[in-house]
């Protein structure tokens, strides 16, 4: 164990006990919002504020992660507060941790899901340091307070309320924590899938990131989205080969001008859309929260999707992410030919980068590809697969977040939400767990440009209200 764990593990074992009475320091939540009975005292909030100060001075930047530090700190609260917890090492100084707060076992367990690593800061683009965990005008500044370490916070809090509370619940509650996340897994979700399922075979549902609640910039919320499932991911190569030749004398069937042909294909004509029912109850649900012309599109989905005419295409694009979820996507991402402005040379090769909605096959849209391509000279191959299976979006889970919305009034609704990225809830559906992605906080454009961006931060009032919907969700499941 080195010194600096030492002192980590020593300066939040203290915090523990002394933060109760040092509240005067931390800014307190203000909710304009109807707040029923909040779920949490202010004392276990003061205490959540000081557990994630602590934790984002932990400087997890991945690469390399060093997550291991974090593990041991999360694993160390865990402790302290009676829950039992492990720390695995799969690699070196990378670790997940897995706590497991006991309930009556009449239902299987839920897992809180979250990761400990972070993307890379530039220090000097940002307004306050990345990894000194300040506080400015009520709100926690630091990389990872949205994305995701404030989640994994509120999932601790939320657990260590529950634990206080005497109250068992119906379910055993797993936390895990995972390194390795930003970069794909393999050090993490990916490992722990491989070599610790068992810790999880009693498991039915999982929270982790993946949406959250969309806020107008006055913070107040449009709608809760809960992510029920990930695009597939495909990915492709397409080689051309031809004869090579002087440049002096063209040769209009080259390598390269039937890949620009196909390429150009491919740009101009996006596969058709494709409303699934989710997509048509989300676009029907939030459609009152925009302005025209986006409101009277979405009200309308079945026929804007029908067939959009290129005008009607580039209003909908407005919006991206929500535009990614009316079809399967292709983005030309890799080109590579030539070696020599006077030569024409024998290969040109691109890749692409495809999302595809669930139900749809990598077979099924490599012969639509093809067929796109129009040029049976062009070989197309899959270099890449990654399945996004949905959890069901009318399940137990589904309802509990209905009932915490509902217990602030249901003045926005919850949606279930297909997402265009992948995180480690793939490894997790993949097991047969139901997962799905929503941290229960407002998040509004400018803080959703802030992660993996600069001055990334927190309101602590959200992140307050994040806490009472976990305790209000775990409850009602
Ligand atoms: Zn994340």
């Amino acid at each position: 164990m080195s010194a600096i764990l030492n002192r980590v593990i020593l300066a939040s074992t203290l915090s523990l006990f002394t933060l109760v009475t040092s509240s005067s320091e931390f800014v307190r939540a203000q909710s304009n919002e109807p707040n029923p009975k909040t779920a949490i005292s202010d004392s276990e909030y003061d205490q959540a504020v000081k557990l994630l100060s602590n934790y984002i001075k932990i400087d997890t930047t991945n690469p390399p992660g060093n997550e291991k530090l974090g593990a041991l700190y999360l694993q160390s609260v865990l402790k302290v507060n009676g829950i039992e917890a492990q720390v695995f090492d799969s690699a070196k100084d990378r670790a997940i941790v897995v706590g497991r707060l006991k309930g009556t076992g009449k239902k299987k367990a839920v897992i809180l899901l979250s990761h400990i690593d972070v993307v890379p800061a530039q220090a000097s683009d940002w307004k306050y340091p990345p990894f000194a965990a300040e506080i400015h005008d009520g709100e926690l500044w630091g990389r990872g307070t949205l994305d995701m370490k404030g989640m994994g916070i509120m999932e601790l809090a939320a657990m260590l309320a529950i634990k206080r509370s005497g109250h068992l619940l119906d379910r055993d509650i797993i936390f895990i924590a995972t390194p390795d996340e930003e970069v794909g897994g393999t050090y993490g979700a990916d490992w722990f899938a491989k070599n610790k399922k068992e810790l999880v075979s009693d498991a039915e549902y999982l929270l982790n990131e993946g949406y959250s609640i969309e806020a107008q910039s006055s913070g107040k919320a449009k709608y809760w989205g809960v992510d029920y499932a990930e695009k597939s991911v495909l990915w492709l190569s397409l080689t051309a080969d031809g004869l090579a030749g002087h440049a002096s004398m063209p040769m209009s069937d080259s390598a390269n001008n039937r890949m620009i042909k196909a390429l150009a294909r491919i740009a101009d004509n996006p596969p058709k859309m494709k409303l699934l029912p989710a997509a048509k109850q989300f676009f029907q649900s939030i459609a009152q929260t925009e302005a025209s012309p986006l409101k009277e599109l979405y009200n309308d989905i079945e026929k804007t999707a029908e067939n959009p005419s290129k005008e009607t295409e580039a209003k909908l694009a407005v919006d991206k992410l929500k535009y990614s979820m009316l079809r399967n996507t292709v983005s030309i991402t890799v080109l590579k030919a030539g070696y020599k402005t006077n030569v024409i040379p024998a290969q040109s090769y691109a890749e692409l980068d495809c999302r595809l909605l669930p139900g749809v096959t990598p077979e099924e849209f490599v012969a639509e590809v093809k067929q796109t391509i129009n040029d049976p000279s062009i070989a197309v191959k899959i270099i890449e697969w990654e399945k996004g299976d949905p959890s069901p979006y009318d399940s137990d889970m589904f309802r509990a977040i209905r009932e915490a919305n509902a217990a602030e009034g249901a003045t926005a609704p919850v949606v279930p939400v297909v997402v265009p990225w992948f995180t480690d809830s793939h490894w997790f559906r993949e097991l047969g767990i139901q997962s799905y992605g929503f941290e229960p906080i407002e998040v509004d454009a400018e803080h959703l440009a802030t992660m993996h961006g600069k001055d990334e931060r927190i309101p602590l009032a959200a992140f307050r209200r994040g806490i009472d919907r976990l305790v209000r969700i775990l409850r009602a499941l």
